[in-house]
Parts: C-alpha cells; sequence; structure tokens
C-alpha cells in the first residue's frame, strides 16, 4: 500500500461486525434432505440453548457485541426464549431471519414470514427488530420494499461472492441427480454482484444502488470467498490469516457465523447424520478459537457496531 493510500484508509471510518444466524438444525435437515429429527432435538434445539451462550462469551473475551438473526418459530420454545433474552439483556441485538426459514422466500415473497417473526421476537424478548436477513443470501425482487413498513431500517442478506452462488448450483445439480432434492434454491446471479460496503439499494433490484429507504449491509467475500464461521473453521489458520491480511484496508468487514459454527456432534451429543454439515465435525472450542484470533487481528484500529447502530 503507498504512503497516501494509507492516510487515506485512516481517514475513513472503518468498521467491523459479527452477525450470527441462528438458523435450527431442521433447517440443515432440509439442506442435506435428511429425515426431520427427534422431538427433543426441537424442544432444546442446541443452536438456541448452547450456540447462543457461547456466541455471547466470544463476544465478552472481545469486548464486541454482535447480532443475532432469530428464526421466529424458534422462539415456541422456552429454552430457546431464555436465550435470546439473556442475549439481548448483554447488550447484543436481535434481528429477524423471518419466522419458517424457507428457502424460497426471495419467490415467494410471503410478507407474513417476516411479520410473524418479529411478532415473535417482541413477544418473547419486548424488542421489534429493525434489521433483517433473507434465507439463503437472497432477496429476490420483491422482499426489500416489504421491509420499511414493518419498521425496518437495514437489511443484510447479499453476499458479494459468485463463487459461493457457483459453489451452491453445482451442490444443488449433484443433489437432484442423485434423487436427494434440497430445500436449498438459487437466485439471480447478480445478487452475487453487489458493492461490498454498506449502500443504499435500489429496492427492485437490490444488487444495485438506489433510492431504498434502507441500508443495505453486506457480508463480507475478500477473494470472492464468503466469510463465514464455516469458511474459517473448515480453512483453519493458515486460511485465517490470508483472508485478515487481504481485509486489513477494508473499508467494512462483516462475518457471518451461523449456530452451527459453534457446536459439534460429539461434545454436544448432535445426530452423526448432521455430520453432512463439515464444519460440525470440527470440536466447537478449536473453531471459538480461530473466530477470536480472526477477529482480534481484524478489529484492530476499527469501530465494532452492531449492525443496528451502522449509519451510511
Ligand atoms: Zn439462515
Amino acid at each position: 500500500m503507498s504512503r497516501s493510500d494509507t492516510v487515506l484508509v485512516s481517514l475513513m471510518k472503518r468498521r467491523f461486525a459479527l452477525s450470527i444466524d441462528l438458523d435450527p438444525l431442521s433447517c440443515y435437515r432440509n439442506i442435506y434432505a435428511l429425515p426431520q429429527g427427534l422431538q427433543t432435538e426441537r424442544e432444546n434445539d442446541p443452536v438456541y440453548t448452547k450456540a447462543i451462550p457461547r456466541f455471547c462469551e466470544l463476544c465478552d473475551s472481545l469486548g464486541i457485541k454482535g447480532t443475532l438473526f432469530i428464526v421466529g418459530e424458534s422462539l415456541d420454545q422456552p429454552n430457546s426464549v431464555q436465550s435470546a433474552s439473556q442475549a439481548a439483556e448483554a447488550g447484543h441485538e436481535l434481528a429477524n431471519h423471518t419466522h419458517n426459514h424457507h428457502y424460497d422466500l426471495s419467490k415467494t415473497a410471503k410478507e407474513e414470514q417476516i411479520t410473524l417473526c418479529s411478532d415473535a421476537i417482541e413477544k418473547a424478548c419486548g424488542i421489534r427488530p429493525v434489521g433483517f436477513r433473507a434465507p439463503g443470501y437472497l432477496l429476490g425482487s420483491s422482499l426489500l420494499p416489504l421491509l420499511p413498513a414493518e419498521g425496518f431500517r437495514y437489511d443484510s442478506s447479499v453476499l458479494p461472492s459468485p463463487a459461493y452462488q457457483g459453489l451452491k448450483a453445482s451442490v444443488l445439480t449433484l443433489m437432484r441427480l442423485l434423487g436427494r432434492p434440497s430445500a436449498s434454491i438459487l437466485g439471480d446471479p447478480r445478487e452475487a454482484l453487489v458493492p461490498s460496503v454498506p449502500y443504499r439499494p435500489h429496492p427492485h433490484r437490490p444488487w444495485r444502488r438506489g433510492m431504498s429507504s434502507l441500508v443495505e449491509l453486506p457480508i463480507s467475500a475478500p477473494l470472492g470467498l464468503p466469510l463465514t464461521g464455516g469458511l474459517l473453521a473448515l480453512g483453519g489458520r493458515p486460511l485465517s490469516k490470508v483472508l485478515a491480511a487481504r481485509l486489513a484496508s477494508a473499508e467494512w468487514v462483516q462475518l457471518e457465523l451461523h449456530g452451527v459454527d459453534l457446536l459439534d456432534l460429539v461434545s454436544d451429543g448432535l445426530d452423526p447424520a448432521l455430520g453432512a454439515e463439515r464444519s460440525l465435525r470440527i470440536d466447537w472450542r478449536k473453531k471459538m478459537g480461530l473466530y477470536r484470533a480472526f477477529i482480534e487481528k481484524v478489529i484492530e484500529g476499527r469501530e465494532v457496531p452492531r449492525l443496528c447502530d451502522v449509519k451510511l
């Protein structure tokens, strides 16, 4: 980096945000075409009862606050309500990840999926969310226009990673050929060609800048790779170091975890079939150590807002 670039970067407001999508284990069963689990898995879903406290512990150890994207139907269970409420009381943000996490929401645009989730969060924790994330990193042309009327100030669904969309297309095709069709879907490929910094989107073409009253807060994709807990877990320290170096001068960085990124099959006694999600095969303590080391490096010299605190 040249001296003038260094000065420019130091003058910019560089920010890092940490979010976690709390997709229940039933979502992974739908993605990998596995049979649904036992009732006890739903009543005591470790994504809520274990991963949320671990996420709070991770944030505490770094002195930061994060954003939790809640799937509304999970709050039917008292244990899940307790974990989510404790996270909110600790100062973390609760945001809307739809009521049932239907992977085709970008096509159906069912408004009730958004309203029901906000209602569930408000009923359980007394907070009406102002942030939204669609399932599967897909908005389509009809979801964004629904959000302002529901009181949302930002959306954080987009992932500027054509590589991810390409890999997803290959996997979905393979699963269909094997006779095990996934619940996951493909969207408009232009949705992978979005800005990598916060922007005001076009309501019907979210990949473009426009005049929406919402702010769009992309998940980061250094080197075109989705900056997710799964990537850091599977890539280990060598990849983490490369990505942290790559992001050193980035104006905006958002790391997206999922609940399963803070769980593992053995320690948490999960159904071995869920090992189809490869990061579940790695000890959660090891994964948490990787995330902590990565975040420690990336937050140097940065503000660390919750997503609801980000202004353009
Ligand atoms: Zn999700």
